[in-house]
């Protein structure tokens, strides 16, 4: 593990959030999708549920896909900046089946300034580790959306599995073709 579990798993939502976005299509359409990407990754706290609250994400959203783009000074000031204003107080805490982790906004703090400071925390961990090189984009072809590499080797080049397969068989037949 390079990371704290809750890190880690900061990094992972952080990351399917940036690409509910990716390759120009929307999969953040409404409030109700918003619910269940919010189930998926087990956030708590209070919701809202309406236009408001899903716009805010979608701001977020698009501050967080910067860090897969620019350098690490970049990435400080959007780590910085979402510390500030989301009034960042970390505190560990203990819920449901997870043990001691950092919760540093309160539970009725807005979803977004939730996400984005818990995105926050987690990037803050990478940067400290010297670690950015683990934020990358998709090697497969036709594919940009972002990932994070927690491999201990730092071999992970495709944001998930179907991407993988595809690159793999195209070399094989590259290969084949080639042979
Ligand atoms: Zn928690
Ligand atoms: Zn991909």
């Amino acid at each position: 593990m390079l990371f704290a579990h809750d890190t880690e798993v900061a990094l992972a939502a952080a990351t399917a959030l940036v690409n509910t976005a990716a390759d120009g299509e929307e999969r953040l359409p409404d409030p109700a999708a918003l619910s269940t990407f919010l189930d998926t990754w087990e956030y708590t706290g209070s919701r809202t549920g309406d236009e408001a609250e899903l716009a805010e994400v979608h701001q977020l959203r698009t501050v967080l896909a910067g860090v897969w783009d620019t350098d690490e000074d970049g990435v400080v000031a959007v780590v910085n900046r979402l510390l500030r204003e989301g009034h960042a107080l970390p505190q560990l805490v203990r819920h449901d089946n997870w043990g001691y982790h950092v919760h540093a906004t309160e539970p009725t703090a807005s979803v977004a300034d939730r996400m984005g400071v818990e995105a926050a925390m987690a990037l803050a961990d990478v940067v400290r580790a010297g670690a950015l090189d683990r934020l990358r984009r998709c090697a497969a072809h036709g594919c940009d959306d972002a990932l994070v590499d927690l491999t201990r080797n730092a071999s992970r080049r495709f944001c998930d599995s179907s991407c993988a397969n595809r690159e793999h068989v195209a070399a094989y037949r590259a290969r084949r073709a080639a042979g």
